[in-house]
């Protein structure tokens, strides 16, 4: 049968049902609104908004796709990274709702869950066979990672400093746009001339795939220092962050070239997280994998940015891997959330039984 997954890691509360292929047959996303006052995720008003929505949003989703609760197979939830208490609400929902129906529980890895949506069956034509090269840039992370399999996964680099998502959300709030910056950063850009503006280019040419984002935006805090608390014109803030958007679009580019070097097995590039949903990104990365001969993939912008239809898919993948290496089928009953959870150790739930 169908199976429902939930999403609470951050601050979109999310729910997806999902074929045994993979087919969405409903997915529904709220992004938490009481956020934006404070310029940031306010863990404490997230945990506390995922428990107010996920009853009636589960339910919503279930009627969408006109499913009754006892056809489903099992239950999904993200179990970890992310903040603590929306991963014990959306984890807690999720165990509570699989005791009831008497199904399994599978445990997600968020992360993980980026790193798979591009096999998510639609996107890419052969539906991205593995091994290929995951740029994920978002909110928490950015990193170059060898993805091998299912559960396979090898850090090649990573950031020094902020994440990719980070730099742009405190770029944006730099130059006065509304929370999330990523996005408005975006469109004010689309304003403003990517060469107006000399930034620098941190870790250009550097041995490795590490990223570093900080001076960037020390390079900005200083072109706005002459500004004091004046408002900024228009277009001097539009050129910021049009030269702000290349210089990250230049760096994540030739960081992407190294981390090929790394990895010469890999046919195909695949970017993942919410700060892949950006166009001027997707479009340098696509450049660069044309110039290499490689095919470039990523998923449609609203399944870069958090939801659940990436938590049901990995949920499926892993439990396919499972079956297929003749394990005991998966549940996760006893996993605790966690706010951190590395890629690193995924490959452990296919390691011989343990119990
Ligand atoms: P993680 O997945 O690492 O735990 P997260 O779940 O908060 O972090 P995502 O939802 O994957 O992260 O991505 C959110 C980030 O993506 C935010 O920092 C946001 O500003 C950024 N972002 C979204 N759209 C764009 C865009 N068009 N351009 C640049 N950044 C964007
Ligand atoms: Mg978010
Ligand atoms: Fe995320």
């Amino acid at each position: 049968g169908p199976i429902l997954a939930i999403e609470s890691s951050c601050d979109e509360t999310a729910c997806a049902i999902l074929a045994p292929d993979g087919t969405v047959l409903a997915q529904r996303v709220i992004s938490q609104d009481g956020h934006a006052d404070f310029g940031g995720v306010v863990p404490e008003i997230a945990a506390r908004a995922h428990l107010a929505l996920l009853p009636n949003l589960v339910k919503a989703t279930l009627q969408d796709a006109k499913i009754a609760p006892a056809t489903l197979s099992f239950i999904a939830a993200s179990t970890g990274p992310g903040l603590i208490g929306g991963l014990i609400v959306g984890t807690g929902f999720a165990k509570g709702l699989a005791l009831a129906l008497g199904i399994p529980f599978v445990a997600v890895n968020h992360v993980e869950a980026h790193a798979l949506t591009a096999r998510l069956p639609g996107i890419v034509p052969d539906g991205a066979p593995f091994p290929y090269l995951l740029l994920l840039v978002s909110g928490g992370h950015c990193q170059c990672i060898a993805v091998e399999g299912v559960g396979h996964y090898r850090k090649l680099g990573g950031t020094i400093d902020d994440a990719a998502g980070e730099a742009f959300d405190k770029v944006a709030k730099m130059l006065g746009l509304d929370w999330p910056g990523g996005p408005e950063l975006e469109k004010l850009a689309r304003e403003g001339n990517p060469k107006a503006i000399s930034l620098p280019r941190p870790l250009w040419r550097r041995e490795g795939c590490d990223f570093s984002f900080s001076g960037l935006k020390t390079a900005i805090s200083q072109k706005l220092a002459p500004f004091g608390t004046a408002p900024l014109p228009r277009q001097f803030a539009a050129d910021l962050a049009a030269s702000f958007q290349q210089a990250v679009a230049d760096v994540v580019t030739d960081r992407i070239e190294h981390a090929l070097d790394m990895m010469p097995e890999a046919k195909l590039l695949v970017a993942a997280g919410g700060v892949a949903a950006n166009t001027v990104l997707r479009a340098a990365l696509e450049k660069t994998a044309a110039q290499r001969g490689l095919r470039f993939a990523a998923p449609p912008l609203r399944l870069c940015t958090d939801n659940a239809v990436m938590v049901g898919w990995a949920a499926l993948e892993t439990w396919q891997e499972s079956a297929e290496r003749n394990l005991p089928p998966l549940n996760d009953h006893a996993l605790r959330p966690r706010p951190r959870w590395p890629l690193e150790d995924m490959a452990s739930r296919f390691e011989a039984e343990t119990s």
